[in-house]
């Protein structure tokens, strides 16, 4: 297989020294797609869909529970995407989505910056300079370029894939420090969930970062009606305090769908005549595969695909406008088929393995809140919600013991075993996915077996931007380059972990608040292009925050 792809691959390594000191631009030593056809097949929009942790036989089988008519990413499908990371066969989200975003593969956690490791085949190793540095995404350049973007989630949308694309760290879970880069991150459309992490009462830095989305200008909203209703060509949507339910478990009223929420940015986005870059995750295909819960996963492949068809029916009527769906690895090693069906496997009707998924009116999740406090009511909510009327005292004790937001993992697999749904593990799995794309001509697409990082460089080439130059616009070692003007330069903490960069030469003092965009020179106070990253060892500015320093 190696062999086959590497007939067509190029090396591009003088060029890339030529073009950078020390950022490397073309990380895999036997990488590269060939974009030269997409580079002539220009277009103004991209509108890149993740359906997070989405196995392909969650895909069949969603397919056959909406009666085996074609999905609408069906018609898009053109080659398979290799997912693993730096350093590991099997890619945590937070690397995955960085690939897609940024071009690089990077470890764990690691969120729009580069590892200290990359040790997998045909990766070349991370310079001393390069380790723990953040690089551009694909809306960060979108954004130098004057186009709009937009990211929209179902999780928190501080959550790593969503954060892939609009913030650096090299830890996910630094929500705090995602967040805040996020709301300065000057995104035109935000919509997803997770208000908690916003709210100051709840945040290390006592930041109010909603009161810091109104005063710049966004119009926060909290309901689909509010979000419909929006005139703004700046909208912060948030729904839920964490994340937004399962399609299937869903209150209309209270949350929107992905597909609402897509529609609206495009139409949002798509007034702006630069063109736009939009990213739609449906998240909680991976959350259900982690809870072997198949009608999460369906609920959920389903309310992305219904998304995808909003995309690609813009997409087709613009003719300007590349969509790309893919998720960034499989999760849970969904099969249809189990341990049960080994010597009837070619006997067992569709009815074998839809039949009770059909029954199911909830997802694992959406069962919970059916339960009494003491749950003593188990079999009639198993009855009622999943149509199971066998349970075995097994079942009903693992029902009974679910720790509270994790019934999912409890009754998945109740409905598997009779649906004959196997899984293999409650963690992701390292095979390759299903890439689907849409681009005007039809012809210029990602075929065969490809990198995740070819994804940012397809995109790269159809929008005519450079990861690499922005990288360099907006992540210049702070201490490097003020010390080289004669500056001084001194991390401090002003209170409750708001980390600020004191720049001094002479007169002048420049503070630099990290995670935001803000200069303050005395009275004045700049806007730069990007956000001021620290990285726990080193702190990067974009460089118009140099140029402040004469
Ligand atoms: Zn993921």
């Amino acid at each position: 297989m190696k062999g086959v792809i590497s007939l067509k691959r190029i090396f591009k390594t003088g060029v890339a020294l030529a073009l950078s000191l020390s950022l490397l631009s073309s990380q895999l030593i036997w990488a590269g797609v060939n974009t030269a056809e997409a580079a002539g097949k220009k277009v103004k929009n991209v509108i890149m869909m993740i359906p997070d942790g989405m196995s392909v036989d969650g895909t069949t089988l969603a397919r056959w529970y909406n009666g085996g008519q074609p999905l609408a990413m069906d018609e898009m499908a053109c080659g398979l995407v290799r997912t693993y990371s730096s350093d590991a066969a099997i890619a945590d989200s937070a690397p995955a989505g960085s690939a897609f975003a940024t071009g690089y593969k990077s470890h764990t956690g690691y969120v729009a910056t580069l590892p200290e490791v990359a040790n997998m085949p045909g990766l070349r190793p991370i310079t001393e300079e390069d380790k723990n540095r953040p690089v551009a995404t694909i809306l960060e350049a979108a954004k130098l370029a004057g186009k709009a973007t937009g990211v929209i989630s179902t999780s928190e949308t501080m959550h790593a894939t969503p954060a892939d694309f609009t913030a650096h760290s090299t830890s996910r879970k630094a929500y705090d420090d995602l967040s805040e880069q996020q709301v300065y991150n000057n995104v035109d459309v935000v919509l997803g969930a997770g208000w908690k992490f916003m709210d100051g009462n709840n945040r290390k830095d006592k930041t109010d970062l909603i009161s810091v989305i109104k005063n710049k200008g966004y119009d926060y909203v909290t309901t689909p009606a509010a979000l419909q209703a929006s005139k703004s060509n700046k909208i912060w949507g948030l729904f839920a305090p964490e994340a937004l339910a399962y399609e299937m478990d869903r209150d209309p009223a209270k949350e929107p769908s992905l597909a609402e929420m897509t529609g609206k940015a495009i139409n949002v986005l798509s007034q702006d005549k630069d063109g736009f870059f939009l990213m739609v995750e449906g998240s909680k295909v991976d959350w259900a595969a982690h809870a072997n819960d198949p009608v999460g996963v369906i609920s959920d492949i389903l309310a992305f695909d219904k998304a995808v068809k909003v995309a690609l029916d813009f997409a087709k009527k613009d003719k300007n406008t590349v969509v790309i769906a893919v998720t960034d690895h499989g999760n849970g090693g969904l099969t249809i088929g189990d341990a049960g069906t080994t010597k009837t496997y070619d006997e067992e009707p569709l009815a074998t393995f839809i039949n009770p998924l059909k029954k199911a009116k909830l997802t694992g999740e959406g069962i919970e809140s059916k339960l009494n406090a003491d749950r003593s009511n188990i079999k009639e909510v198993m009855a009622t919600y999943f149509g199971i009327t066998d349970l075995t005292e097994a079942e009903i004790a693992a029902i009974k013991a679910a720790k509270p937001g994790s019934m999912n993992y409890a009754v998945g697999p109740i409905i598997s075993k009779r649906a004959h749904i196997g899984w293999t593990t409650g963690g992701h799995t390292g095979e390759d996915v299903v890439l689907y794309v849409y681009a005007p001509n039809g012809v210029d697409r990602l075929t065969g077996v490809v990198e995740n990082t070819d994804i940012a460089k397809y995109m790269e080439e159809v929008l005519g931007l450079s990861l690499t130059d922005a990288t360099k616009k907006l992540f210049v070692d702070a201490n490097a380059a003020f010390k080289a003007k004669g500056a001084s330069v001194e991390l401090k903490d002003s209170g409750n972990n708001n980390m600020v960069l004191v720049v001094k030469k002479g007169a002048t003092t420049l503070e630099l608040p990290i995670n935001t965009n803000i200069a303050r020179m005395g009275d004045k106070k700049v806007e730069l292009s990007g956000v001021i990253v620290y990285n726990g060892g080193r702190t990067f500015v974009p460089q118009d925050a140099v140029s402040l320093i004469n």
